[in-house]
């Protein structure tokens, strides 16, 4: 299994439009964040968990060719509103692409954009979407993709459980069921905000104090912010743990 990050960024991305701090003029490519997204590559098909508003930019420079299926965490607009871009793909799939998600984010897929759904549409290029209800663990692939349900504030959100790993974004509360579903595991991609409390993201203590509990072979944090310099975060993560940077790839067995 392959997992590329596209964005590992805060809904705002950095830089942050109209800022000039040190972080969001850095010339580090890692302190330059898109919107949060990774892709899994399992043998020749490649699974995106969500579409985030730059999800072109990130799959050119990423040099991913074909998506084969979506997945989504959750309806919030830093992980949905690329999805025109899936267009791309039906021509290579030959038909619609399928996308997986909870009932409420596949309903608020459609009430945003209705464009999509609406058979009638004249003119222009819109993508045509296959939707999936996830209503408990599913093949894709010949892999198990196990769903796990954390709390972001008052939002439910899927985390996603591959084999050995999990990719756990948007939550500020994993509850005890969902903790028994992540032992085990060799490579955590996780939220952690950033140093200061969030009321619906976990910031860097509390992301820590998850991965103490789970113990898994390696940890990285996502959906960062424009006040963690990666040069000067990162050495300051206990063994293990590493900060997430745009276009990191890992090889998970
Ligand atoms: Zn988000
Ligand atoms: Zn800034
Ligand atoms: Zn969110």
């Amino acid at each position: 299994m392959r997992i590329t990050v596209l964005g590992s960024g805060t809904s705002h991305g950095v830089p942050m439009i109209g800022c000039e701090c040190r972080v969001c003029t850095s010339s580090d490519p890692r302190d330059a964040r898109t919107r949060p997204s990774i892709v899994v590559g399992i043998g020749g098909h490649n699974i995106l968990i969500d579409t985030s508003p730059e999800l072109r930019l990130q799959l050119v420079a990423n040099h991913i060719l074909h998506i084969d299926s979506v997945l989504y965490t959750h309806e919030h607009a830093d992980h949905m509103h690329g999805v025109d871009d899936l267009r791309r793909f039906n021509e290579r799939i030959g038909g619609p692409v399928p996308v997986y998600g909870a009932p409420k984010v596949l309903h608020d897929l459609r009430e945003r954009f209705p464009y999509i759904f609406a058979h009638q549409f004249v003119g222009g290029g819109i993508p045509s979407l296959e939707l999936k209800v996830i209503d408990g663990p599913f093949e894709l692939y010949g892999q198990t993709i196990v769903p796990v349900p954390v709390w972001h504030g008052s939002t439910p959100v899927l985390a996603f459980r591959l084999g050995r790993f999990a990719y756990v974004t948007d939550t500020n509360n994993i509850p005890e069921e969902s903790m028994e579903m992540l032992h085990g595991l060799d490579t955590l991609i996780l939220d952690a905000l950033r140093l200061e409390p969030h009321p619906t993201h976990f910031n860097f203590a509390q992301a820590l104090e998850i991965t103490r509990r789970l113990r898994p072979r390696r940890t990285y944090f996502t959906h960062l912010t424009h006040t963690t310099l990666h040069a000067e975060v990162e050495p300051t993560l206990p063994e293990n743990v590493y900060l997430a940077y745009d276009g990191l790839r890992l090889e998970v067995d």
